[in-house]
């Protein structure tokens, strides 16, 4: 049987921080520190396969688990001298949870597990501190009431009502601060608390301290699928498989007086970047008094001045020196002093902001503290999408500051600008906020307002430091956050945020600056980020943006790990500029029908549809009576007549439009749809656009009216559309070719570089079908090379986007130097779900029934329709083992669907142009993560570590 439980501690540590998998974050990180001579208190941890197990085992411990944690305590017992349970000298244990990926306040923690009314007075007897020993207790029994007996708050607006008790004893003495209460009362506190405990679950509170550790893993266990979690993981894409391990370690206690305490530290700014100490400690506290946001907590630097704290200061700050060498990267750490004696109970890699991720990412790769490679792998490639957040503008902004409008200023915790109105609940937030941004307000949050917080532009709350929950949660979300805005009063009952003689009711304009701090009356315009300035305003010199030259450094560093092609899906010029400044090698997809809606070019749109009908019958009828040619011409000589024009008015409008193109992107390759959309999306469906069409077109309103009804379709998504169109109309094929290929050649010939088309047919499904309209290239080709007296390379392939296309594919693949993937419509397709009427029961699907772990349309469903674009990748490499691979479907800019195409080597992804940045880094990202662990790099690092970290410990 494999191993379940893993002890850490000062030389008995069994595990290491490369088990993530197994032993959790925290449990990696514990035995890691310990490994490496930080001062861990010991314990062991049980690891996420038991998790798996209890839930396998119909959430039951599986057996033998009872002996083997028992074992594990009887060597803690040995390694501290203590015992648990014991008379003398008893073993207090905190016990907590730890997924692989930090879930920050999801699950809890239970402290001083193994108090009772026995343990607490040899404790008090020891400690010679009665306040400590029953504060100690008075927490326990609240956090094991909460968390294994379930006795909590009713809804969001209540308070917890082992909080009310507190409250009322404070009150009753005046007292402002937990801290202040004596031991008589907190001995009465206790007294009510079981009393509360033996009225809600009519049972006593449990006294065995082995029953209370059962009772506490099977919690921790249990509320990895608790409603917190499982909306977190949800948002995260953490997999429900994964489960949690349980911690046990033994106590240190931050509540023991003035020389002790407890703090939460980054070793870098995690808002800004910036190179300084940044956390917070309180004296005399415990857990999670800190973050809470009970008492508000003194900043790091403090401890430089505070009795009793000031070398525990000094050890902290080698502590964070050694702690960024010996993970690279900076650490997000939790320590507590007893009796001025520091213990590390914590370090993970620190969640950032964007904004911090590239300064920092730049910085310890320069300062040789990051490899390279860490600094691309622990990208969130969907964050880099804030670096593009707008921020105030500065004329609205400084209108607003003179007209008094500056509310407070709190911490800032979440960069960038936000303005909405102003939402007091999680509920009203996620209600309003489907009509416009919301800035949500909150005292201070807790996870039951994680839904508000995701629905939220911006947040702010009254209470809380920069490591509280809200700015914790705030900094992942990329939301704009400031918290301890301490100065406002938020009156949940009457609805108003009052500060000072100001103030602002709930559903009015609120402006909040997440960099700064700053909460605003009303609302503020908002202005473009320096990255815009710089790259697509061009407003701001690249030099004078320290953002942007972090930016460049990451993206230069990201192209050289990336395999994968980046290019863009744009159909303006415009756009393709801006693709190329994020870093676009090419466009990937060009709609040619966005071209046909611009100005008055629709009607010659319109006109050719209105008579292709006709105009086909009249071909069908000259292919079966080639002697009539001259008979049939007169007869249907109106509507040759009209649709010929119309393509012919339609060719030099087409030209002018690739040649924009061409001219955006130089010699890069520009992929080219021919028209797609069923010819019903471009005529007019009320009468008297029909009317106003016949008159324009000077033919009858019933002939319009006619067309309009006989182009309807039941499914125009399975309709007459794609190359369909080009098959029974190959005018319309002939007519894009000769644009595009007279467009390419006046451009090689203006500017001496040569475009590079590829003409993409879409929604081929018969190998037939492409080989008609690549009859049709080729010949216009030639026909315009020869009119130029000169020649251009181009490429013809298809969209593989319905099921039969890619099981064919290696029939296809003969006619296509290229496939693109087009994964919208072939997730459409193989789903046999319309993206349009997807919306009905899809929600339903993901988030009741659990039938799809994300909506289809935005991450490629790689099971299903990732296994047909395995087949068509497969076929077209047999046929032709230099086919060009690429997606242009809305994945292209999904960084999950990157990762997969990445591993289907695709030659390239295509986004939008605004998603090119992130498309970069998870491009770069997914190669990083395919690449083999450098095992052999990483033993040595870990001997010369320590060497280090002895060296530092003797001085
Ligand atoms: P989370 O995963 O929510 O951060 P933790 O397991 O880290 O929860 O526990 C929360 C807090 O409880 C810690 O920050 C620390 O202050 C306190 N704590 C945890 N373990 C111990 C311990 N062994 N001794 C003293 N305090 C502890
Ligand atoms: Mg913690
Ligand atoms: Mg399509």
């Amino acid at each position: 049987m494999a191993k379940r439980v893993y002890l850490f501690g000062k030389g008995i540590t069994e595990g290491n921080g490369g088990q993530r998998n197994l032993l959790g974050g925290k449990g990696a990180g514990l035995a890691e520190m310990a490994k490496r001579g930080f001062n861990v208190p010991p314990g062991f941890t049980i690891t996420t396969e038991v998790c798996t197990a209890y839930y396998a085992n119909k959430r039951k411990m599986p057996a033998g688990l009872n002996e083997e944690v028992k074992k594990s305590v009887a060597a803690i017992e040995k390694h501290t001298g203590k015992q648990f349970g014991g008379h003398k000298n008893p073993l207090l244990v905190a016990v907590r949870s730890g997924a692989r990926e930090s879930m920050p306040g999801m699950m809890d923690t239970i402290l001083n597990l193994g108090l009772n009314d026995t343990t607490v007075e040899v404790l008090k007897a020891k400690s010679n501190n009665g306040r400590f020993a029953y504060d100690s207790y008075r927490r326990f029994i609240q956090m094991y009431s909460g968390v294994v007996l379930h006795i909590e708050r009713a809804n969001e607006n209540e308070h917890d009502p082992f909080e009310i008790i507190i409250s009322e004893a404070k009150n009753k003495r005046g007292f402002k601060h937990d801290n202040q209460l004596p031991e008589e009362d907190l001995k009465s506190i206790i007294e009510k608390f079981k009393k509360l405990v033996l009225e809600k679950t009519g049972k006593p509170f449990p006294s065995d301290p082995y029953k209370q550790l059962e009772g506490a893993i099977g919690a921790v266990f249990a509320s990895w699928m608790n409603d917190r979690a499982i909306l977190y993981r949800r948002k995260y894409k953490i997999p429900e498989e994964w489960g949690t391990a349980v911690n046990v370690q033994s106590m240190v206690f931050g509540n023991m007086g003035d020389s002790s305490g407890t703090g939460v530290a980054f070793t870098r700014n995690p808002a800004t970047g910036e190179n300084e100490f940044y956390g917070e400690f309180l004296v005399n506290a415990q857990g999670e008094d800190v973050v809470a946001g009970i008492r508000t907590p003194l900043k790091i630097s403090a401890m430089a001045t505070t009795p009793h704290l000031e070398n525990c200061y000094k050890e902290l700050c080698d502590v964070r020196k050694h702690l960024e060498k010996e993970f690279g990267d900076v650490q997000d750490f939790e320590f507590t002093i007893e009796n001025s004696k520091l213990y590390m109970l914590q370090t993970r890699n620190g969640k950032r902001t964007a904004r911090a991720y590239v300064k920092i990412a730049r910085d310890m790769v320069n300062q040789k503290l990051m490899t390279p490679e860490h600094a691309i792998e622990s990208a969130d490639p969907e964050a880099i999408e804030q670096l593009l957040a707008p921020v105030f503008h500065k004329e609205s902004y400084q209108k607003a500051i003179n007209a008094n409008l500056l509310l407070t200023k709190g911490l800032p915790a979440g960069p960038g600008a936000a303005t909405g109105t102003l939402a007091f609940t999680a509920e009203k937030a996620e209600r309003w906020s489907t009509h416009g941004p919301v800035v949500l307000a909150r005292v201070e949050t807790s996870p039951e307002d994680l839904r508000g917080m995701l629905a939220a532009k911006g947040i702010v709350t009254a209470k809380g430091g920069v490591s509280s929950h809200a700015a914790v949660v705030a900094r992942q979300m990329g939301k704009v956050c400031v918290v301890g805005a301490s100065e406002i009063d938020i009156n949940y009952n009457t609805g108003v945020l009052t500060c000072g003689d100001k103030s602002i009711k709930e559903g009015e304009f609120i402006s909040i600056n997440g960099s700064t701090g700053e909460v605003l009356i009303g609302k503020i315009d908002t202005a473009p980020s320096e990255l815009i300035q710089v790259l697509i305003d061009k407003t701001m010199a690249p030099k004078d943006s320290e953002l942007f030259t972090e930016y460049d450094f990451i993206m230069k560093l990201a192209d050289k790990y990336r395999k994968l092609g980046i290019r863009t899906n744009a159909d303006q010029p415009e756009q393709a500029i801006n693709a190329v400044a994020f870093g676009a090698e090419g466009i990937g997809l060009c709609r040619t029908e966005h071209m046909f809606f611009k100005g008055d070019r629709i009607d010659y749109v319109r006109e050719m549809i209105i008579f292709a009908a006709e105009y086909a019958e009249y071909k069908s009828k000259l292919a079966q009576r080639p002697g009539d040619a001259v008979l049939l011409e007169n007869e249907y000589h109106i509507p040759i007549m009209h649709f010929k024009d119309a393509l012919e008015k339609l060719l030099p409008i087409q030209q002018e439009d690739f040649e924009g193109l061409f001219n955006a992107m130089g010699e890069r390759p520009v992929t080219v749809r021919y028209l797609d959309p069923p010819l019903h999306e471009f005529l007019p469906q009320n009468k008297d656009q029909i009317e106003e069409l016949a008159r324009k077109l000077n033919v009858p309103f019933e002939r319009v009216s006619q067309t309009v009804h006989s182009l309807h379709e039941s499914n125009p998504m399975l309709g007459h559309r794609g190359c369909r169109l080009g098959i029974v109309y190959p005018e319309i094929s002939e007519m894009q070719s000769r644009a595009l290929f007279r467009a390419a050649l006046a451009v090689a010939a203006r500017n001496k570089k040569s475009p590079k088309p590829e003409i993409m047919i879409p929604l081929v499904g018969f190998e037939r079908e492409l080989e008609l309209q690549l009859e049709i290239v080729d010949r216009v080709a030639k026909e315009e090379f020869a009119a130029a007296k000169r020649t251009l390379e181009y490429k013809v392939g298809t969209m593989i986007e319905i099921p039969r296309a890619a099981i064919m594919a290696e029939q296809i693949a003969k006619h296509a130097q290229f496939f693109s993937f087009g994964t919208n419509d072939l997730t459409q397709t193989t789903l046999g779900m319309s993206r349009d009427d997807a919306g009905h029961f899809l929600p339903f699907y993901e988030k009741e029934a659990g039938i799809v772990k994300s909506n289809p349309f935005a991450t490629l469903d790689q099971i299903g329709v990732g296994k047909l674009m395995e087949i068509a990748v497969q076929g077209g490499r047999k046929t032709r083992p230099d086919i060009k691979l690429g997606i242009c479907g809305e994945h292209g800019g999904d960084p999950a669907s990157i990762e997969f195409c990445n591993g289907l080597n695709l030659s390239y992804v295509s986004c939008s142009p605004f998603r090119v940045p992130v498309a970069r880094i998870a491009a770069a990202k997914s190669a990083v993560k395919a690449m083999p662990p450098p095992a052999e790099k990483k033993a040595v690092k870990s001997v010369k570590a320590k060497k280090v970290v002895r060296k530092v410990r003797k001085k």
